[in-house]
């Protein structure tokens, strides 16, 4: 098996992330970085890195097989053209570019280079997500027709380029690219109509949070929350199916799946409210349900790195396709114009 040099561009918080985690792989080595920083760029040679003065040097060096770009979001799309073309293969963060006809030119490049080009859209080796997809393939709630994926946190964008529109700020950007890429990973059908509105809370260049609301072709509906100002968290995953609920409440997997004993449950109590009775409403017998734990599924987030070896040695497809990364971005640039809009927007026909 050939092994293959990177250098990393950017060598701030996810290119220090790459490097530890490249250092647990098998026949992939990381030579160096480039970061605009001195003080990056020195911190990566206490690590043991070249330090390359510029890219120039990174893409002239013929020991560098792949160039892994960690920047801002606003400078990836040119640095992975002028990658592709000097012949190397390039790895991505996300979001990938900042619209989808940004992404078609990388994408137009690395196909008249003939190079990979992919995107670290490592979010699909979250359990969370894998075990949501493992409830809604094996059809233990019997027919999904609603999902709902939230993340919350309580601090406002990072005080970053992540709150500047013109680098690619925002967290439709940030953290929709990834959640929009699970619900569609889920639910495998055409997305009819997307409707989408920005929250501004400690923000208004960008957005600090969003609500999308999607209606799949089936009818099936989902909901994606992403806030920062949510000092109470709701479920990181909610999925309802005609037969049973499921619910994790949060990163370390907590929750739980309801699902019902047979349909019909005809002598439910009603429930005494303050203002009156309502029998719709109340809680289940427990003699009606059964509580199970959920099928908890184990990833390990280094099988990108590993993927990307063995498709270089023609051994396995690539897992994050670019087709599926660009049909996310077109469902963002939608969601952008919905937001826009105020109002839902057809996608998929
Ligand atoms: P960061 O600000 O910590 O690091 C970015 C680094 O890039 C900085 O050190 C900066 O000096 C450098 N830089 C800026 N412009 C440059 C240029 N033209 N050439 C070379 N270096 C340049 O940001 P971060 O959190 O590491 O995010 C970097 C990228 O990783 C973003 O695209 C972000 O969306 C993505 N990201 C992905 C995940 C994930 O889970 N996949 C998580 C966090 C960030």
């Amino acid at each position: 098996m050939n092994t293959y040099n990177v250098a990393i561009v950017g060598f701030g918080g996810m290119g220090d992330w790459h490097h530890e985690k490249i250092k647990t792989i098998e026949n992939m080595v990381v030579l160096g970085t480039y970061d605009i920083k001195k003080e990056k760029q020195e911190y990566a040679k206490q690590k043991g890195l070249k330090a390359y003065s510029n890219l120039e040097n990174i893409l002239s060096d013929k020991e560098v097989d792949i160039v892994l770009i960690a920047t801002p979001n606003d400078v990836h799309k040119d640095i992975a053209i002028q990658s592709l073309k000097a012949g190397k293969h390039v790895v991505c963060e996300k979001p990938v570019t900042l619209n989808s006809q940004e992404l078609e030119e990388i994408i137009d490049t690395a196909n008249q280079c003939n190079k990979l080009f992919v995107v670290h859209q490592n979010r699909r080796w979250d359990e969370d997500f894998l075990t949501i997809k493992k409830i809604y393939d094996e059809n233990i709630l019997g027919d999904v027709f609603t999902i709902e994926s939230r993340v919350h946190g309580s601090r406002g964008i990072p005080g970053d380029w992540r709150q500047e529109k013109q680098h690619g700020g925002g967290m439709l950007l940030d953290w929709g690219v990834h959640i929009l890429d699970q619900m569609a990973l889920i639910i495998p059908e055409k997305i009819t109509k997307v409707y989408c509105q920005f929250i501004h809370v400690t923000n208004y260049e960008v957005d600090d949070g969003f609500k999308i609301h999607l209606t799949f072709e089936s009818g099936k509906t989902a909901f994606l929350e992403v806030g920062t100002s949510n000092f109470i968290s709701l479920p990181r995953w909610y999925v309802l199916g005609e037969n049973g609920t499921a619910v994790i409440e949060d990163w370390n997997l907590n929750g739980k799946i309801i699902r019902a004993k047979g349909k019909a449950e005809k002598d439910a109590i009603p429930v005494k409210t303050a203002a009156g009775l309502t029998k719709t409403m109340a809680p289940r017998r427990p003699d009606t349900i059964f509580e199970e734990e959920l099928p908890k599924q184990n990833a390990d987030v280094r099988d990108f790195y590993r993927n990307i070896i063995q498709v270089l040695n023609g051994k396995e497809e690539i897992i994050v396709k670019n087709e599926q990364v660009l049909r996310i971005m077109r469902l963002i640039d939608t969601a952008f114009e919905s937001a826009k809009l105020q109002q839902v927007v057809d996608f998929e026909k």
